[in-house]
């Protein structure tokens, strides 16, 4: 203990193993004036440590010859200048939100702003260790409590966990706590885990992951959980039944009136519910499924709450729990006596990008919250309303409405024309858009989610977009194009295709380039033409330096 308060005195975190030894830590920055602090805790004068020869520490046969880095791209970019102009380069080649709306659906692209965004990159956010001293850490726990607080609030939900570090995580979490609490009832033979056919992938492999059955509930023609299959299958396996996840608004963009029926049907036969949050962009502020006969959800801070996402950036899906199950919500990864094990190293996930999502709340406020969530869902109906003349919109509720997303259907176009989901996504490109979620939920057919992030302007910009895309569809469906050789099949048209010498198409470049008047203010220019997708997954084509570079 004294060699750590004398090192944390010097501004080194020792960890205390047990009474007789501590650890410490390294990383590349750890250099000699750190090395002195730590031996000074240890007691050693200054005097006896020769901290500059310590690097002559590592063995000779242990330090590396070989190359590292070797990939040209570490050695092109020299100067500030040339490093910018790279960046930019690499930004040119992307439509990102930057550039146009991201319509994909059960993605929920909204705005990342620059207000919430800055804070994480702050030191007292970016520079604290997840294991630092919690004395030392008192206004991350603080925010973290704030944001666990709002979320329990927002949801209905008696507790909240930021530990998982994605949706799925926060699934898996929730399922963990679910089956904790059926062992803890005796009723350790509850392992069925019912899932609707409309349900995330995620759902089935997480329920798998928890050791869990899974079952599939079939979904009626207008895509809700089939109440008789649920009735037959709890029917079944009554006596096993440990939850449904059931996804609310669900996956097709419906806000399912028959839900509270659903959670009561589980509930009656002993089962759990888990409501899938990942759609809460449909709820805040507006329903709670904590009230409306959840046990447990995840949120997705990245996707309701702004954090950016795509690509694979750090999440965070929250798991909120009824009280009945606040006990089994994960523990830390290095205290014992929690009755669920943590899911992620880090006690609290993802801490240093929670910034965000607590900026994002305290700036909106209740009102702002519940405003976003009517906008998100206007806009949806703005897009379906304007779409379905052109293409049918799948599923829809009461009143022919949808929530925050709307499926447009592709599959009777396809049959008749040969143009499929692809093609249309693809020559959104050439309209300047991010291709809408493809063949999820149901194959064949476009995702669409504008979010409230998105004004008039751009939906309308989006809509004409695909109505100028129909259009085209009409042309391959009359003979005006060619079945095979048009600007949908062909798509998407890069600067270079289109100004080649050669131009063996039937149709113009204007027509493959600008096929809308708009595009002449601000064209964005794809940087490959297509490639075969299924050829792609199966063969890997290396971008590097071809092997031979290596040679010597
Ligand atoms: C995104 C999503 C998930 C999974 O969340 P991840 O953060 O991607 O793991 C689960 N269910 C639904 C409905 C989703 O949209």
């Amino acid at each position: 203990a004294e060699v750590v308060a004398a090192a944390a005195e010097r501004g080194v975190n020792l960890w205390r193993a047990d009474d007789d030894h501590v650890s410490v830590a390294c990383d590349e920055k750890t250099g000699a004036a750190e090395l002195r602090a730590v031996q000074a805790a240890f007691g050693v004068p200054e005097r006896d440590v020769d901290v500059e020869s310590t690097a002559d520490a590592l063995p000779a046969e242990l330090l590396r010859e070989s190359g590292y880095l070797t990939h040209p791209v570490f050695h092109d970019h020299r100067s500030e200048t040339a490093m910018l102009r790279y960046l930019r380069r690499l930004q040119d080649k992307d439509i990102a939100l930057d550039r146009s709306m991201i319509p994909l659906g059960s993605c929920t692209m909204k705005l990342n702003a620059s207000t919430e965004m800055e804070p994480i990159t702050w030191p007292e956010f970016a520079g604290v260790h997840p294991y630092a001293p919690v004395e030392q850490a008192e206004g991350y726990l603080e925010l973290i409590g704030t944001l666990e607080r709002w979320l329990a609030e927002v949801t209905g939900y008696d507790a909240v966990s930021l530990q998982p570090n994605a949706g799925s995580q926060g699934e898996f979490a929730g399922l963990l706590a679910i089956r904790a609490y059926h062992r803890a009832s005796g009723q350790d033979g509850r392992d069925v885990c019912l899932i609707p056919s409309s349900a995330h992938g995620t759902n089935a492999a997480s329920a798998v992951m928890a050791g869990m059955r899974v079952v599939v509930v079939a979904c009626d023609a207008d895509g809700n959980v089939d109440l008789a299959d649920l009735d037959a299958k709890i029917a079944k396996h009554r006596d096993a039944l440990a939850a449904i996840m059931v996804t609310y608004p669900s996956t097709h963009g419906v806000y399912e009136e028959s839900i509270t029926e659903v959670c009561a049907k589980v509930h009656e036969a002993g089962g759990q519910v888990y409501v899938d949050g990942a759609n809460l962009n449909a709820l805040v502020g507006l329903a709670k499924p904590g009230e409306f006969g959840a046990d447990v959800s995840h949120l997705n801070l990245h996707k309701t709450f702004c954090i950016p996402h795509g690509g694979g950036g750090p999440g965070v899906g929250p798991v909120a729990v009824r009280g009945h199950l606040a006990a089994y919500l994960p523990g830390h990864p290095l205290k014992d006596g929690s009755l669920v094990g943590p899911v992620s190293a880090a006690p609290h996930g993802s801490a240093g990008i929670l910034p965000i999502s607590w900026a994002y709340i305290r700036m909106m406020g209740a009102d702002g919250l519940t405003a976003a969530t009517e906008q998100a869902i206007l806009s949806a109906n703005y897009l379906a309303r304007r779409l379905a003349p052109h293409y049918p919109v799948l599923y829809t509720g009461r009143g022919g409405l949808v929530a925050h997303e709307c499926i447009v259907d592709l599959r009777q176009i396809t049959k008749e024309t040969g143009v499929t989901v692809d093609d249309v996504a693809k020559r959104l490109i050439d309209y300047g858009f991010h291709a809408p979620t493809m063949s999820f939920p149901v194959s064949g057919t476009l995702m669409i989610e504008p979010t409230e992030s998105e004004d008039l302007g751009e939906l309308d910009r989006f809509a004409d977009a695909m109505i100028a895309i129909r259009e085209e569809i009409a042309k391959v469906a009359s003979g005006a194009y060619d079945p095979v050789d048009n600007p949908l099949r062909n798509a998407p048209h890069t600067a270079e295709s289109v100004t080649a010498d050669e131009w063996p198409h039937p149709y113009t470049r204007s027509e493959a380039a600008y096929p809308v008047a708009s595009l002449r203010e601000g064209k964005y220019w794809v940087p490959v033409r297509r490639i075969d997708q299924a050829y792609g997954d199966r063969n890997l084509v290396c971008s590097c330096p071809p092997l031979e570079a290596y040679e010597d």
